[in-house]
């Protein structure tokens, strides 16, 4: 949710150029946590394409589609340049506003600015400003008409009395966003005013966001105190906003025309009273939408400037709402308008501005200086059934139909077994025709689409064992009757639109104003708005939604966002599997939070699933089974209780070291991230600290922890370990790592770029702090330090050199010094580094990535990022025999460590130590005790032979 708060503004920045401001501002966003540095990229790729200069001295920097997923929450961080930066096309921004937004969310602070970007000039008061809350005053304070539409009115109401009347009001004012909670309570506290005649006023300035005034009548006679009530006014009063009106209103009383408001029959009449806004019989002519992310700034300056070639009055409305001023930039973009809602253009008659409305159409349709996919004439397609980045860069077999029999892989989120029918909750597609065969045929097909949704929703309803989720239903059920929903439908019916494309503007006007509440809840609906939607569209386009099968279901969905964790019954959700994400993905973290075994990333393709479709998903592997017969469903019944029986065997047994059945012996410790857990993973069996990831531990700092604050910290893992050793990863930053109160320069590659050892050598005094910290908690335990992302010897020497320096100020008698193998090179360097260091531990996650140049949090590639690849199993091969060679030890800290299948093969290859989570600790060591270490070591050779990572995973497999 957008807002404009003055924490969110910093003031006075100074930025040579465009370029350099982009860079700040991009920083402040990743600095917060608002996005990932490659946004940054996004916002100058967003720039290249065309300015983001809006006007009044303001520009609104955003990124680009391609840099959505960067996006981690929604949001603004603005800055106030008061020596201004030239912003292109010789504009100058004083102010920039940088929004991190994940789809057309920047369409509503575009219209939250439009007050600002009215008539009255604001550039100087910006570049004068002189506190962060002037700016908010200036952006919100900006004169503000009076709302008074038809959409405000709202004759024969069934009410019992003023109170009802009054409810009504401020509902409609609620509606348009004038007011929000609580507005309505004010409202009824106060003493209705007569006006005579049975009119009656009632005003409050509680909760009001944009002055408004809403009429209402009754639909029967109504009195108060012995008075008649014939309609009544209810304004949400602001500043001076309603003085004209008031005066109009007045002169109407006097003139004794009163009865033209009590006795009107439409909401056109009262407008003409009032002098409200009216939409005008003017000539017109309409064109739908295309541009992909709506009218916003770009299309927005060009359509006014068309529209200006018009001495007379061009009006523009949206799906038939109210008509503004297509000349007005502010006016324009308030519409909010997206892609598929019909523009229409009205022309003030007998003026140039009829001879306009063919060239309004033509720019609209060319895409108003952008590229648009054009929409047909006769179909206004909703929702793409897969996002369009998806559809371009899927490959043949990510969208070939899946059959019975088809097993395929992808990334492995959440562990665990599961089988059931495939439910695909996938955005459908729907085309319908604009406009219909006449209100009366299209409202009995709506009525017959409504009554099919509320049978389904019942059957919902009787099926949730949830009361949370029966509630959701029931919710559903109730806004199909929505009575503000119907009519507005109604009225679009009227103007001759097709029921499906009537219904599909209404619910998206409703669920759009929905989401700009300011309650976070109440903005959640639109969701579900959307959701009944879809099942109404769906009857109305022929489209059959699947329906929820009775039995535990896999879900299959695009995406599971944080959002539909509300949704999933964990008694009816077997399985999860998605089309997107990476094993960082919202998916990913919400599966195993929920414990829920889940598979990501697994490619559109599996969107077309039929409905039921039989699926088993292996949450370990990350292996999809499509359609299994009934041998496999049981044999997979008796392995989940199988892998049951085992963790509880392998939890009694955690303390016990991890020997091979021939003797063998290896480590198995903790990755650990937070100090406070590190009795925990002793408690889980650990029998050391095998990765520290001490920049977790600064995350949980405000600012950067001085010394004292790191030896207590330190300390408090070295007493909890007691005894047992602590491997110390030194602070690794950058990348994917940011850390807010060390912001890094933006960076074309930040993998590639500085992050890890990288920046530590380049800010030797953080480094310093650490090493000194990391020294005077040890107090002769067993103390290990390693530097993360070392990529040459010379870096190491530094990194060494440095900590050499602090040892004879404070010595240390228990500590090994080592480097994380991370970076090829360093692995092809082992032979050398071995000389120096003490040991090595393998950091497969980032191995991986840098080995076969593939993004470890890609949503489409890293699934193939696999530590099992022979490449990267023959650079570990390569560290542990340079290793050994010189009496050194090796351990592997990356994921890798924790699967099943790559036990053996790192056991195999002679690895040491094998650091997991805490809670993969029994389950590794169990894993242990089942093999032979001589088997291991001729699995890991074969292995090295190998030319790809799933016939490496075939071969241990074939092992067991
Ligand atoms: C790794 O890269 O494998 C590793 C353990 O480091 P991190 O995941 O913290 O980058
Ligand atoms: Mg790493």
């Amino acid at each position: 949710m957008f807002e404009l708060d003055a924490q969110h503004i910093r003031m006075g920045q100074q930025a040579a150029d465009k370029d350099s401001a982009l860079a700040l501002l991009g920083e402040a966003l990743v600095a917060d946590g608002l996005v990932a540095p490659g946004y940054i990229d996004g916002l100058r790729a967003r720039e290249a394409q065309g300015s983001t200069y809006l006007g009044q001295g303001i520009a609104i920097p955003h990124g680009t589609p391609q840099t959505r997923d960067h996006v981690f929450t929604t949001g603004v961080r603005i800055m106030q340049f008061p020596d201004g930066v030239s912003w292109g096309e010789g504009q100058t921004a004083y102010l920039a506003i940088a929004i991190a937004a994940k789809s057309d969310e920047h369409l509503r602070i575009l219209q939250l600015l439009t007050r600002a970007l009215g008539e009255k000039s604001l550039d100087e008061a910006i570049r004068r400003a002189e506190s962060a809350e002037a700016i908010v005053q200036l952006l919100h304070g900006a004169p503000q008409e009076l709302e008074l539409d038809d959409q405000l009115v709202r004759l024969h109401v069934e009410a019992d009395d003023l109170e009802d009347l009054a409810w009504e009001g401020a509902r409609l004012l609620k509606k348009t966003q004038c007011v929000e909670a609580g507005f309505a309570g004010a409202l009824q506290t106060g003493v209705p005013l007569p006006l005579g005649e049975g009119l009656w006023w009632l005003h409050s300035d509680h909760a009001v966001s944009r002055p408004g005034l809403a009429f209402v009548t009754p639909a029967t006679p109504l009195t108060l105190e012995g008075q008649p009530v014939k309609g009544l006014f209810c304004l949400a009063s602001l500043g001076e906003a309603h003085r004209d009106l008031l005066e109009r209103l007045c002169d109407l009383l006097i003139a004794g025309r009163a009865q033209e408001l009590s006795q009107a029959t439409s909401s056109r009449a009262v407008l003409e009273a009032l002098g409200g806004e009216v939409a005008p019989d003017w000539p017109s002519a309409s064109v739908v939408l295309a541009n992909a992310h709506g009218l916003h700034a770009r299309p927005a300056k060009e359509l006014a400037r068309v529209a200006k070639a018009s001495t007379g009055e061009v009006r523009v409305r949206v799906d038939g709402g109210t008509a503004v001023s297509a000349k007005s930039l502010s006016r324009l973009l308030a519409l909010g308008a997206r892609r598929g809602q019909v523009l229409e253009f009205l022309a003030e008659p007998g003026t140039d501005a009829e001879a306009l409305l063919g060239d309004l159409v033509a720019a609209v349709e060319a895409g108003l200086g952008e590229e648009v996919e054009p929409i047909s004439a006769n179909t206004q397609p909703t929702h793409a059934a897969v996002p369009v980045e998806t559809n371009i860069l899927a490959r043949a077999e990510d969208t070939a139909p899946l059959a019975s029999g088809d097993t395929f892989k992808a990334i492995a989120a959440a562990p665990g077994l599961a089988v059931g029918p495939a439910y695909v909750v996938a955005q459908q597609h729907f085309d319908f025709p604009a406009e219909g065969e006449g209100a009366a045929a299209e409202t009995e097909r709506l009525e017959a689409a409504l009554a099919a949704v509320r049978t389904e929703i019942d059957a919902l309803i009787s099926r949730s064992e949830a009361g949370a989720i029966r509630d959701i239903f029931l919710t559903h059920l109730e806004m199909l009757d929505d009575p503000d929903l119907r009519e507005g439908v109604q009225t679009r019916l009227k103007r001759n639109a097709s029921a499906a494309a009537a219904w599909n503007a209404q619910i998206e006007e409703a669920a759009a104003q929905q989401e700009s509440l300011k309650d976070a809840l109440l903005a959640e609906r639109a969701a579900d708005l959307r959701d009944v939607g879809r099942r109404v569209l769906g009857h109305l386009c022929g489209v059959g939604s699947a329906s929820e099968p009775s039995e535990p279901y896999v879900l299959v969905m695009d995406e599971v966002g944080p959002g539909d964790v509300a949704r999933l019954d964990r008694d009816r959700v077997a399985g999860i599997l998605t089309a997107r994400g990476g094993a960082s993905s919202h998916s990913a973290i919400v599966s195993r939070a929920l414990g829920i075994p889940a598979i990501v990333g697994a490619g559109p393709r599996v969107l077309n699933l039929a409905p039921q479709t039989i699926l088993l998903l292996d949450g370990d592997h990350g292996f999809v089974e499509v359609g299994p017969d009934a041998a496999r469903i049981e044999q997979v019944r008796v392995e989940r209780e199988v892998r049951e029986h085992r963790r509880q065997e392998a939890e009694a047994k955690r303390f016990e070291p991890a020997v091979t059945r021939d003797g063998h012996r290896i480590e198995v410790a903790a990755n650990l991230g937070n100090t406070a857990d590190a009795p925990a993973v002793v408690e889980q069996g650990a029998e050391a600290v095998g990765l520290l990831r001490t920049e977790l531990v600064f995350m949980s700092h405000d600012s950067a922890p001085d010394e004292q604050a790191q030896e207590k910290d330190y300390r408090r893992v070295l007493d909890a370990l007691d005894g047992r050793p602590l491997v110390v990863r030194t602070l690794d930053v950058g990348g994917d790592k940011p850390l807010p109160y060390m912001p890094i320069p933006a960076e074309e590659n930040p993998f590639l770029g500085i992050r890890g050892i990288r920046l530590t050598l380049r800010c030797p005094e953080v480094l310093e702090t650490q090493l000194r910290a990391l020294l005077r908690a040890a107090e002769g335990r067993p103390l290990r330090i390693m530097f993360p992302m070392v990529g040459r010897v010379e870096e190491w020497r530094q990194a060494r050199d440095i900590l050499n320096r602090l040892r004879q100020e404070i010595p240390a008698v228990n500590l090994q010094v080592g480097i994380m193998i991370e970076v090829p090179s360093a692995a092809l360097l082992a032979p050398v580094l071995a000389q120096e260091v003490d040991f090595f531990s393998v950091g497969t996650n980032d191995l991986t990535q840098y080995a076969l140049a593939i993004d470890r949090g890609h949503p489409l590639l890293s699934g193939e990022a696999d530590g099992l690849h022979p490449s990267v199993l023959r650079l570990i091969d390569m560290t542990v025999q340079a290793a050994h060679a010189h009496g050194k030890w090796v351990g592997v800290c990356g994921e890798l460590a924790a699967d099943p299948l790559a036990v053996p093969l790192l056991m195999g290859l002679g690895v040491d130590e094998l650091s997991v989570s805490a809670r993969s600790i029994p389950l590794v060591k169990a894993r242990v005790r089942e093999l032979d270490f001589v088997a291991a070591q001729a699995c890991a050779q074969r292995a090295l032979a190998l030319a790809t990572a799933d016939e490496v995973r075939a071969s241990v497999e074939a092992m067991q």
